[in-house]
């Protein structure tokens, strides 16, 4: 029917609509309910007076006297009244103009039908009057009927009255409801024109930005859930343009590097073999370090694939089986490792917790200093399994912390201290997303770094 291009117009329409309908449903059953009240009153007054002359009428057969008393009743409740035989003749009319006159109308004839009062209503020159007519019974039979006519222009006018007031008073309430109906949109529209123009803001690249909106509603929610939607995807941005350009960067050297070990043997005729023998040599360092980039490259992509399969197996012996594997290149910087570990079985994926622990302890024996140790201490709780990783080596500074476990990330101290591809880590915590289990960590410049694995 309507299309509202704004949400708080259409609140604001559905909400006028409902109340203007329920005003009105309000004000026609007071008005109803007042005007139904006055002329019941009025009516019942009538009766009572007709109950009173019918009951004389009654005694005084010849009705006799009965036009002083009625000419009184007349007086005191301002109305005409006339009184019929049963076969319609006026008897006594208190204005005493159609005594002795047949008179029939409408509730003459119900009555004469049903023997019960009758009331009506009419109109002649713009004046309203109700015409009342009351049976007079003896033993059950009709003997007379008591007709009075009152005027009800003056109940018109109070029930004219009263539904004025009702509706002023509606179209005030009206007034203060649209007020803050108008406030209440408001109140909606700000925080979703603020929500807007922050989406169109990232959008426009303008990525990190954050809503100011701290409601406790859904908008409320709906808010806090774009200010961490958006800070994930500037991470993901500075994440991206670091991996660009350290990719760029790191791809670049070894490619020149290989290119300048290469340029002085073409054309060259005559090559010493052990000058050749040593550029293979660097060709072959620069090889490795392109093959690390790459594998990097795939771990990536792979990461996105993994479905987790569960399977028991000692965690003791694994872990046992890993260090084994790593002992060589820890034996190359004389660093020890020591397990202690309860024997129990785990029911995980196997293959991603030794990706993790490979990671973790092959980087405690990289950024472990010569005649250093690594410490691998496993709780069983009775909720989790906690697996220490400790470390005595160059720790991380505290700067660098919140991004170790982003994709492409290096320390710089890690940086001049050999090459890696900043990849183990955000591998780490991916696996632990998929898994669900958790990684923590503890570390200080100079003193060491502890990972805290929790399954
Ligand atoms: P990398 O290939 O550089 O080791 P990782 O993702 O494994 O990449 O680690 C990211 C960065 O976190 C490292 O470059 C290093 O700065 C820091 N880091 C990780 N583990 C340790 C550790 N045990 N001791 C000191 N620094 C660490």
């Amino acid at each position: 029917m309507f299309r509202f291009k704004k949400i708080w117009h259409r609140l604001a329409f559905t909400y006028g609509i409902v109340f203007i309908m329920a005003i009105a449903i309000i004000d026609t059953s007071l008005i109803m309910f007042y005007s139904h009240h006055q002329f019941r009153k009025t009516q019942d007054l009538y009766i009572e007076v007709a109950g009173i002359v019918s009951q004389m009428a009654d005694k005084n057969l010849k009705f006799t006297n009965f036009m002083n008393m009625s000419s009184s009743e007349e007086n005191s409740i301002s109305g005409r009244i006339l009184l019929l035989d049963s076969d319609g003749m006026v008897i006594v009319d208190s204005s005493n103009q159609f005594a002795g006159s047949q008179m029939t109308n409408p509730q003459t004839r119900k009555v004469h039908a049903t023997k019960k009062t009758s009331v009506g209503y009419y109109k002649v020159d713009k004046e309203s009057f109700a015409m009342l007519a009351y049976p007079i019974l003896k033993n059950s039979n009709l003997s007379g009927i008591v007709l009075i006519s009152y005027s009800v222009g003056e109940i018109n006018e109070e029930v004219l009255n009263f539904a004025f007031g009702v509706v002023i008073i509606s179209l005030i309430v009206s007034v203060i409801v649209f007020i803050i109906s108008f406030y209440l949109g408001l109140k909606i529209k700000n925080p979703i024109n603020q929500l807007t123009q922050a989406s169109t803001e990232i959008l426009n690249g303008n990525t990190g930005i954050t809503v100011d909106i701290n409601s406790p509603d859904e908008i409320g929610t709906l808010a806090k859930t774009f200010n961490m939607m958006s800070q994930e995807i500037y991470r993901t941005e500075v994440g991206r343009k670091r991996f660009v350009s350290s990719i760029s960067h790191e791809l670049k050297t070894p490619l020149a590097s290989i290119k300048a070990l290469i340029e002085p043997f073409i054309g060259e005729e005559n090559i010493d073999p052990l000058i050749l023998n040593e550029h293979l040599k660097d060709i072959d360092y620069e090889i490795d370090r392109l093959t690390v980039m790459v594998k990097s490259l795939i771990t990536t992509a792979r990461l996105e694939e993994i479905k987790p399969v569960l399977e028991k197996f000692s965690l003791c012996e694994e872990i046992h089986r890993i260090v084994r594997i790593l002992t060589p290149l820890a034996q190359d910087k004389e660093i020890s490792i020591f397990v202690n570990c309860p024997t129990f079985k785990v029911n995980t994926d196997k293959s991603l917790l030794r990706e993790v622990l490979t990671n973790l302890i092959d980087n405690g024996i990289k950024y472990g200093t010569q005649n250093g140790h690594i410490k691998i201490n496993v709780e069983n709780t009775s909720d989790k399994i906690y697996i220490h990783i400790i470390d005595n080596g160059i720790g991380i500074d505290a700067k660098d912390i919140p991004y170790i476990f982003d994709n492409f990330y290096r320390a710089d101290t890690a940086r001049s201290s050999g090459f890696g591809s900043g990849i183990g880590l955000y591998t780490v915590k991916r696996i632990t997303e998929i898994t669900g289990w958790n990684i923590d960590v503890k570390s200080e410049a100079g003193e060491g770094t502890e990972f805290i694995l929790s399954l």
